[in-house]
């Protein structure tokens, strides 16, 4: 069902984030001299044009900025409709990313969302967000 998949590009400014989803982390990249985030990974920092860069680990949640539901047309590898959302994550960097459990009518501007990871095979894990998980009446 996912062999059609379509596959992101890959290079050496985002090597680092498709190791994180591996890793199930959702790493943001991060510039080392002036300690700005930033997203989508470049070579050089938008704010100080540093090339000097490391990343963070995001926590993983967010809130819906912008949403569409994609009806048509068809996507490799997706059952129709999907929800892609822009997600501004509590860190400050906003990201696009497919959201797996909430319909098209549920979705809605500024709904919180946590991060889940889709692994795809040895290459490729993607990031996909979900509702967050309900707090009340769980122990540890
Ligand atoms: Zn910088």
């Amino acid at each position: 069902m996912t062999a059609g998949v379509i596959r992101p590009m890959r290079g050496r400014d985002t090597e680092f984030f498709w190791e994180g989803t591996a890793a199930r982390e959702l790493r943001v990249q991060q510039c080392r001299d002036c300690e700005a985030l930033r997203f989508p990974p470049g070579p050089s920092c938008p704010r100080c044009h540093s090339f000097d860069q490391s990343y963070v680990v995001a926590a993983g949640t967010g809130t819906v900025f912008s949403y569409v539901v994609h009806r048509h047309p068809p996507v490799p590898g997706k059952e129709l409709p999907i929800v892609i959302a822009l997600i501004d994550l509590d860190e400050g960097v906003r990201m696009v990313g497919e959201v797996v459990d909430v319909a098209g009518d549920e979705i809605e501007i500024g709904m919180r969302l946590r991060v889940d990871f889709h692994r795809i095979d040895d290459e490729l894990t993607l990031p996909v967000w979900r509702r967050p998980e309900p707090v009340e009446g769980r122990r540890a």
